[in-house]
């Protein structure tokens, strides 16, 4: 359950950011080698934000395709989902991680101000 503890970091960053705004929309670029369970992902957002100001905020995942390169030859190759670190061109085994390793919190949409009046109205408090 590392998710819970991405969302931890995830509201801290994203805390800072928006200040006392409320915030409709946190976007993230997160890499496939991070093995993030979206659906987790989500619920573990839910149990981080409530009773906080960013309660009923949405997180937004842009997924990375993991990709490497073969130092041996140069081959660039996609990583499944289960990545072999073998280079299907030559073999080899020394493959640098290009993309995949990503957890970047890209975009914060602040619900004031976007035309959307309204949007605020819904934080009713149990
Ligand atoms: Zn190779």
């Amino acid at each position: 359950m590392h998710e819970l503890s991405l969302c931890r970091s995830i509201y801290g960053i994203t805390v800072r950011a928006a200040g006392d705004r409320p915030v409709a929309r946190v976007c993230l670029d997160i890499g496939q080698l991070r093995q993030v369970v979206p659906a987790t992902l989500a619920r573990c957002w839910e149990v981080v934000t409530a009773t906080t100001a960013l309660e009923g905020s949405v997180l937004v995942v842009n997924h990375i395709a993991a990709r490497a390169v073969c130092q041996d030859c140069g081959a660039g190759l996609a990583l499944g989902p289960t990545p072999a670190m073998v280079c299907g061109t030559c073999g080899g085994r020394t493959l640098r991680i290009e993309a995949g390793e990503e957890f970047l919190v890209r975009s914060i949409d602040v619900a004031a101000g976007s035309g959307s009046p309204g949007a605020t109205e819904s934080s009713g408090r149990p």
